[in-house]
């Protein structure tokens, strides 16, 4: 008996000593002094509720942090204000302990970026390191000292409204801009002014919902998790995040917020994470209606599953200590918890300064300055995609008259996005406004509204939430509609401003339908009957099915939500000032039958194989449409085109412990200078497991001049070929692989090389 309990002790002892923090005196000599109440008022991160600057002290939230409750607050925008509620923690509780600052800096702060899945179709990881890195920067100046971001979730299903806040369908992308937000954010030191806490999200799997419907169940298998999934938060963590967020969904049946083997076997023994966890709003709460028991039971599930934080719901603030007392959470796991929190507090440096993010005349002083719009303008042309341009269309002269026509024409609300909580919308530019500054002196720019979002005026206001109006007009649809056609009589070309509203997509604005609204189809086709040149400039936060359009309109470029400089950006581009460069992060279906639909999947064995359009029967494809999406993984066209050739690599044959270098020749033979996105992909030919049939290894964003050639060079390397193998182990298996290079998931340049 005694022989058999001993290696569980041995288990016992190494697990709490594995996920046990690296001793801080400073934490240690705190928790001594600290109550049982204390300890559990700092894993609670409830809302700030309606403070008032000036008031902040007599306020509900005030008696909570003077009592020590409270370990930190979510969405308290402003320096003054939150240096007033810091006040309180620091002088008035009775350990002093400051508190953290956490809001959702998600593409920018007042200077807002593209949404993050533009963000993604920069393909460009210094830049978007750079946008968090500004992000940090007002956001710090403004007293937030942890943001809710990056969020990494993988999703394939464009119906889900939260495709908008990620990087897309592919792991290996999504992993780079995982790491690029986090380091922007953290930057190398966070005990600088100008560095915030990062926090990835949402952990795990969360954009995997069942039929894209948000907080819906998902179910999948741990070697897809592996392998597809899990890689960008992994990425993060590596990248030395500070904090994690819980998904709100199920894991294998138990929700991700008191997932055991979520939060603490992979998160802390097997990636050595050792930050904090939180959860997401309400989401202890929230295991009550998943059927996990009430609160008290769902408030121990999380904490014994390894949760430190609780947001908003104070399912830990009212319960835990009776949990305690009834012998259900040791007060072990409570003290872990807090020295997570307070570890956090310590690498901020909040301990030596709590006001060192309340610097009022650095508040003044780095936000929204001309300098960072600049730069924010900078970004946004780079996120573009450009996904037809039939006979040259664009780039548009800067002469004669531009009509621009559509809903999305004339609003600065609408230009930010979803997830732009700082922004003040109002200050946006709409394109209408940039289309003036950028078009010059010779341009005549004529508007008209042409029609609403949707024809369903319920519909249209559950999507231009938050501020984000649309300011619908109460003219019939033909009077809007007579307007449109008569403006457009009198221009040379047709711009259409047209697609979603910021708020179609984000939380909980998942579509069943993901078309461009009937209203503005019939605009649409109706500005293509005057028989004019009509450039759809397209608004989306997600991949939409653009059938239709793709075959009747001559120029489709897609913009997303681009920012508060948007209107100045897509100007930029449509003038041919910036040259588009954006590259799709997430495949475009043909139709939302054909969802979940991306380019890494597997051969199945029954392909269908290219067979030139045609159908198969008894292979695997549809009776109705082909496989091919409309625009594949990693497509975008420029102004200029890019010829590849000559693809070589430096050997045949790979040993484990070499590199291969493959090269390719890429040339602009087009008649402007422009960026290109090289893209290498790998096809394990057979494995111990079916493989996808390519994956992303790699990218290199180029400039090139007209006539320009460039030879671009990757290193291949074991790691590039390791996958999870059946028994999860991350290994490379000895084989052919095969190696394409291209302008997008398409590539069809090919060479082959043996893993001896
Ligand atoms: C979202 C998170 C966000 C949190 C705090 C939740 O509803 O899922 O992404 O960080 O709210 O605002």
């Amino acid at each position: 008996m005694k022989n058999r309990k001993l290696p569980f002790i041995l288990t016992l002892l190494f697990t709490v000593n594995i996920i046990a923090q690296t001793t801080i005196p400073e934490v240690e000599q705190l928790l001594q002094k600290m109550t049982l109440d204390e300890k559990i008022g700092q894993l609670n991160l409830p809302g700030a509720g309606d403070v008032v600057t000036g008031e902040a002290k007599s306020s509900d939230i005030a008696k909570k942090i003077e009592a020590g409750m409270v370990g930190g607050l979510l969405n308290v925008k402003s320096v003054e204000k939150i240096k007033e509620i810091q006040k309180i923690a620091v002088e008035k509780s009775r350990l002093k302990i400051p508190l953290l600052f956490g809001l959702d800096v998600i593409h920018g702060y007042e200077t807002t970026f593209p949404i993050p899945l533009g963000l993604s179709t920069s393909w460009d990881m210094e830049l978007i390191e750079k946008t968090a890195r500004m992000a940090a920067n007002e956001a710090s100046a403004d007293g937030i000292n942890w943001t809710f971001s990056p969020m990494v979730d993988i999703s394939r299903d464009p119906r889900w409204g939260r495709v908008s806040e990620g990087s897309g369908e592919d792991a290996y992308l999504g992993s780079e801009r995982a790491k690029a937000m986090v380091h922007g954010y953290q930057g190398d030191d966070l005990t600088k002014k100008n560095t915030i806490l990062s926090c990835v999200k949402h952990f795990a799997l969360y954009g995997a919902s069942e039929a894209g419907r948000d907080y819906n169940t998902v179910d999948m298998s741990r070697i897809r998790m592996y392998n597809e999934y899990l890689p960008p938060y992994k990425a993060a963590i590596d990248a030395g995040v500070g904090s994690v967020m819980a998904s709100f969904n199920e894991i294998d049946g138990i929700p991700a917020t008191g997932n055991k083997w979520l939060l603490t076997d992979l998160l802390r023994k097997q990636w050595n994470f050792n930050g904090f966890v939180v959860s997401d709003y309400t989401g202890v709460n929230e295991m009550i209606a998943h059927g996990m028991g009430d609160l008290q039971t769902t408030a121990a599930l999380a904490l014994n599953a390894g949760l430190d934080m609780d947001m908003i719901g104070e399912g830990f603030l009212t319960t835990v200590k009776k949990s305690v007392q009834e012998g259900k959470i040791s007060i072990d796991q409570i003290d872990n918890a807090v020295r997570r929190i307070l570890k956090a507090k310590i690498d901020l440096g909040l301990f030596e300064d709590p006001y060192k993010y309340c610097d009022i005349n650095r508040a003044k002083t780095e936000i929204f300055t001309e300098e960072n719009r600049r730069f924010a303008r900078e970004v946004a042309s780079q996120s573009m995609v450009l996904l037809k341009n039939e006979s040259q269309l664009l780039p548009l002269k800067k002469e004669g008259t531009i009509a621009l026509i559509g809903p999305l024409a004339n609003t600065k609300e609408n230009m930010a996005g979803t997830w732009s909580v700082a922004t003040i919308q109002n200050r946006s530019v709409s394109l209408l406004d940039g289309l003036k500054t950028v078009a010059g002196d010779k341009v005549k720019i004529i508007y008209a509204k042409g029609s609403n979002l949707t024809y369903d005026a319920e519909l249209e206001k559950r999507a231009t939430m938050f501020g984000k109006e649309l300011h619908r007009d109460n003219r019939t649809d033909k009077e809007l509609l007579k307007e449109a056609l008569k403006i457009a009589s009198k221009a040379d070309v047709i711009v259409a401003a047209i697609g979603e509203s910021a708020e179609f997509s984000g939380e909980s604005s998942s579509r069943t339908n993901i078309e461009i609204p009937k209203a503005q189809k019939d605009l649409l086709k109706a500005l293509l009957k005057t028989g004019k040149p009509v450039v759809l400039v397209l608004f989306t936060g997600r991949p939409l099915v653009l059938k239709e359009e793709s075959e009747i309109v001559p120029a489709i470029l897609n913009v997303w939500f681009a920012g508060s400089e948007a209107g100045l950006a897509i100007s930029d581009v449509l003038f041919g000032d910036v040259n588009p460069s954006g590259k799709l992060s997430a495949t475009f279906p043909q139709n939302v039958g054909q969802i979940p639909i991306f380019y890494s999947h597997k051969n199945t064995g029954r392909p269908l194989g290219n067979t030139e359009g045609k159908f198969q029967k008894f292979t695997s494809n549809y009776i109705d449409v082909r496989n091919e999406p409309l625009y594949p993984f990693g497509y975008g066209l420029s102004y200029t085109s890019f010829n590849y050739d000559d693809l070589k690599l430096s050997s045949e044959v790979m040993t484990e412990k070499d590199t291969i270098e493959v090269s390719v020749n890429v040339t602009n033979s087009g008649n402007y200078n422009g960026k290109e996105v090289v893209q290498l992909y790998i096809r394990d030919i057979i494995g111990s497991v079916t493989r996808p049939v390519r994956e992303l290894k790699g990218f290199q964003k180029i400039a090139l001049n007209k006539g320009e050639a460039k030879t671009v060079t990757f290193s291949i390397t074991l790691e590039d070929l390791k996958f999870y193998n059946y028994d999860l182990d991350f290994v490379a298996e000895p084989g052919r692989f095969e190696v394409f290079i291209g302008t997008n998931s398409d590539a069809t340049l090919k060479a082959t090389f043996e893993l001896k």
